[in-house]
């Protein structure tokens, strides 16, 4: 058996179920910096020895900056990865030079052979 399930929603199943969780998916916040203490994280000497930097849009215009300490960094920013490189990782395979997207419509036509010319 076939299913087609659009992306939107299944991001939409996800984001649900990590409300459920308690984990919130805070939009428009991007990692723009990122320090790990090589030493104290090797020294077990902290428990947080990453320190994230954050940017995100402030409620009264403009961006605002936040520190995050954390013990764990999961890197799941996509194939330009800022983590990656920041972190020297090389991008193994192929990179294209052209730029995609997708476009969601939904569309009301009238011809009768709608269905095939979406
Ligand atoms: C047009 C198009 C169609 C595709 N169709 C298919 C398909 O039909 N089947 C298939 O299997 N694959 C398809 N792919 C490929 C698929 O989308 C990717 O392989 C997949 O999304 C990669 O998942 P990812 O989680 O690694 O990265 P992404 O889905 O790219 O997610 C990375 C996320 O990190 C965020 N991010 C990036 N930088 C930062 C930062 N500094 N701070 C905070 N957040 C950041 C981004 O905003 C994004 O939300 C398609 C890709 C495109 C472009």
């Amino acid at each position: 058996m076939y299913t087609f399930m659009a992306q939107s929603d299944l991001e939409n199943i996800l984001i649900n179920r990590l409300e459920q969780l308690g984990v919130r998916v805070e939009r428009s916040v991007t990692v723009v910096g990122l320090d790990i203490n090589d030493a104290e994280a090797e020294a077990g000497q902290s428990t947080y020895p990453i320190t994230i930097t954050l940017s995100k849009p402030a409620r009264t215009g403009g961006v605002s900056t936040e520190l995050v300490q954390s013990r764990y960094l999961i890197a799941a920013d996509g194939a330009r990865s800022f983590v990656r490189k920041k972190l020297a990782i090389p991008f193994e395979g192929v990179n294209n030079e052209y730029i995609s997207g997708n476009i969601d419509v939904a569309g009301q036509l009238k011809h009768p052979d709608a269905r095939s010319l979406m």
